[in-house]
């Protein structure tokens, strides 16, 4: 099957007809509603751009299963140039976007069940390498769209999966027959799932043998029988449902990427789909490599999308008449720093990253959980310095009625009017667009997206290799070893 482009995309999504709701009614064509098109069509150009000859390097790769041209979104990186590609392309989609495409979850879910189910064959005897590859490459063939689904509910925060009051609070296996499978739970904040279509479940922390029936991994279509969807609110998404564009900021491709709590009733997974049940001791393992992939991506993404900040917030200084202040020249200079920052990291993680025994390649996970630290802290610098230097006017325009109202919007256009020569309208298409991209759900995304800022700071104590760097400091301060014996 030839790759997708964006039309063939979006009509794979009509015969799904998965189980959403949102806003308190169940969703009957999601391909058609508008609450959606933002991220559907932010989806729809990761395909696009596959078709594209100046980007096409970028967003496609050669199977190592097949030999065939593949979207990068399915491809299981082969080098550390592979690695690098992913970053490029990420900053280059977002660059675009200004919004999540979220295609790389579900991607970086897949790089880390391919090393993982490696691994634990290798240790255990188990058989889930081969299986996965089948799936992979079904994949890869059918160009589809896959969710990482990792995040559990997770109750109360103190307790372990089996130890939690309501069993429910993580994904397990209920029952098991020849045939395969019963999983039920949830999980949260699903980036692209009622667009995408299928499932990765993974295990969301390391477990112990009491969490044996907690450790599992497995793929289902995300229409299958059992699943609903919750679709999330997101910062002013009722804007979408009618009044023009100028007030959703980014009309064509939103701000985030359409979360969804995704309940699992009692859903039934093959074996041949099925890639751990009850090895606890690989899950995090899955878990670190997962998060590591996802942590990379943050300085391709966030740098890109933060361009468009950049790029807003300097027209924004135009239109004011302020652009060659030197005080809003520095602050502009500043967001650029953060976000080349950003990037440098990424790009680093993925230059020091390394094979797995699988030969697919890993990226150094000091550098990549850095990364993503620095993104909980840059993006809302980054932020606060375009609502510095945008104006007030980014949180109290009126709405685009008012500008095309009869007897007030004359009134609109004259006094949102900044220098000479821009409509009034321009300036408030930017206004809308920092405002879009630099308020709440935006903003949290850059802090949890990922996991959260202290899951980062584990693995960063974890990998810092503090014993080296206290025996360097010894060594140069003429501290000899003692024995420990003595
Ligand atoms: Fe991809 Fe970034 Fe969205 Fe994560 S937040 S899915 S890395 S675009
Ligand atoms: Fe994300």
């Amino acid at each position: 099957m030839p790759l997708k482009d964006g039309k063939a995309y979006r009509e794979s999504l009509q015969p799904l007809k998965m189980n959403v709701y949102a806003f308190g009614e169940k969703i009957e064509n999601v391909a058609e509603h508008p609450l959606f098109q933002p991220h559907i069509n932010a989806a729809a150009l990761t395909y696009e751009l596959a078709h594209d000859p100046l980007t096409e390097d970028l967003v496609t790769a050669t199977s190592h299963l097949t030999g065939l041209k593949i979207s990068r979104f399915t491809h299981i990186h082969q080098s550390t140039d592979d690695l690098i590609k992913k970053v490029k392309m990420l900053r280059l989609i977002a660059g675009r976007t200004g919004s999540c495409f979220q295609r790389c979850v579900g991607w970086d879910a897949m790089n880390a069940t391919y090393s993982v189910t490696y691994e634990m064959d290798q240790e255990l005897g188990t058989g889930y390498f081969q299986r996965f590859r089948n799936f992979l490459q079904y994949i890869q063939e059918n160009d589809l769209m896959l969710a990482g689904a990792m995040t559990d509910p997770k109750g109360d925060r103190g307790l372990s999966p089996a130890k939690q009051v309501d069993p429910d609070m993580f994904v397990r296996v209920v029952a098991k027959n020849e045939a395969g499978i019963v999983i039920r739970g949830a999980k949260v904040h699903q980036t692209g799932i009622i667009n995408s279509h299928e499932m990765l479940i993974m295990p969301t922390m390391a477990m112990a043998e009491e969490d044996v029936d907690y450790a599992v991994c497995c793929a289902l279509p995300t229409n299958a029988p059992g699943v609903i969807h919750i679709f999330g609110r997101q910062t002013n998404d009722e804007r979408r449902l009618g009044g023009g564009d100028i007030d959703q900021g980014n009309a064509r491709y939103g701000t985030v990427g359409g979360e969804a709590l995704t309940v699992l009733n009692d859903v039934f997974v093959p074996w041949e789909r099925v890639f751990m049940c009850g090895e606890y001791q690989y899950a995090g393992l899955l878990v670190e490599r997962f998060a590591s992939y996802h942590r990379q991506n943050y300085g391709g993404c966030k740098a890109g999308v933060s361009d468009i900040i950049i790029g807003a917030t300097t027209a924004m200084a135009e239109y004011n008449g302020v652009a060659k202040a030197s005080h809003v020249r520095d602050k502009v200079v500043e967001m650029v720093h953060l976000t080349e920052t950003l990037y440098c990291g990424s790009i680093a993680c993925s230059c020091e990253g390394a094979v797995t025994p699988s030969g697919a390649f890993f990226v150094n996970p000091l550098l990549a959980n850095t990364v993503k630290q620095n993104v909980t802290r840059f993006i809302y610098e980054i932020a606060r310095l375009s609502h510095d230097v945008s104006g007030g006017c980014i949180a109290t325009l009126p709405s685009e009625q008012d500008l095309r109202h009869d007897e007030v919007g004359k009134y609109v256009e004259k006094y949102f009017k900044g220098v000479d020569g821009v409509p009034t309208e321009e300036r408030m298409r930017m206004a809308r667009l920092v405002e879009n991209m630099t308020g709440g759900t935006a903003l949290v995304e850059s802090m949890h997206g990922a996991g959260s800022p202290q899951a980062q700071r584990v693995m960063i104590l974890r990998q810092a290799n503090l014993g080296h760097k206290v025996k360097l400091a010894k060594e140069l301060a003429g501290i000899k070893e003692r024995d420990s014996k003595k």
